[in-house]
């Protein structure tokens, strides 16, 4: 995959990752080895300038060329995004209730009637404290932690087979992380492939089931946790 043809150097390369259902990868390397990148084409958020080539698929589907309303079908809905920075997932003009709610709505998984109860439900359980007041805020009016719920939330309601975190924690402070990885965890647990980009590799072992390392767009790397991180 290359952000620009001609002699740009690719930022993908040859790059073949599977994240077995109810398995957990994560993606590990240097600021610029390809992670975002990886992620994005797997959100189908490529911008439309870049080429790429190859196969993306899940559940037998082929993802590249997929149109955007096949996009908005699949977003969300099968594939969960966690965002680094949550207010880049969230729309900044509307209450996170009402976009829990539009969500549901718009993959018919909730009726106008039973709309309300989903989201508060889905918002405790996210571990936000007081649901129906949180629900009535707007992101700017979250603090981090509780907009990565919010986010959290979004996937507790919509059940996607799929998780990318990109970067989930890096901008929480600790103790914030560790609930956050819990929550990643326990929807894990549950069935839920993840696919977890992050530069800290304490995080990858104690997370993660296998290891791919990213190098300058190429997979260097790959294998349980202990292996791949304990290898000179
Ligand atoms: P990481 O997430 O591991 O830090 P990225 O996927 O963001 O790496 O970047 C991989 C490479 O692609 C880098 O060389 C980066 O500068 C380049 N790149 C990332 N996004 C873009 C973009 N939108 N346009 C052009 N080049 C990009
Ligand atoms: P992250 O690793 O969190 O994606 P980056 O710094 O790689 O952060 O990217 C931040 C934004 O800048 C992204 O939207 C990305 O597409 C864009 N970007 C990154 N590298 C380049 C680049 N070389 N040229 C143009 N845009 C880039």
């Amino acid at each position: 995959m290359r952000y620009r043809a001609g002699t740009t150097s690719p930022a993908l390369d040859g790059v073949s990752l599977t994240v077995g259902n109810g398995e957990v990868v994560a993606v590990v390397g240097e600021s610029g080895s390809g992670k975002s990148t990886m992620a994005r084409a797997v959100l189908g958020l490529t911008p439309s300038t870049a080429r790429l080539s190859g196969r993306i698929a899940f559940h037998g589907r082929d993802l590249l060329g997929l149109g955007a309303r096949r996009w908005r079908e699949i977003r969300g809905r099968r594939i969960g995004l966690i965002a680094q920075d949550p207010l880049a997932a969230l729309d900044p003009v509307k209450r996170v209730g009402d976009q829990v709610a539009e969500a549901l709505l718009a993959h018919r998984l909730a009726g106008r009637r039973s709309v309300r109860g989903q989201v508060a439900e889905a918002l405790a359980a996210a571990g936000l404290d007081d649901p129906d007041l949180q629900a009535r805020r707007y992101p700017h009016e979250l603090s981090g932690g509780m907009r990565q719920r919010v986010l959290i939330g979004l996937i507790i309601a919509l059940r996607p087979q799929l998780i990318v975190a990109d970067e989930p924690t890096s901008a929480l402070d600790v103790t914030v992380q560790r609930t956050i990885l819990d929550q990643i965890t326990a929807l894990n647990a549950d069935g839920t492939g993840v696919l977890l980009i992050t530069h800290d590799l304490a995080v990858a072992t104690e997370r993660a089931h296998r290891i791919v390392v990213l190098s300058h767009g190429q997979v260097v790397e790959t294998g349980p946790a202990a292996r791949v991180l304990n290898e000179p």
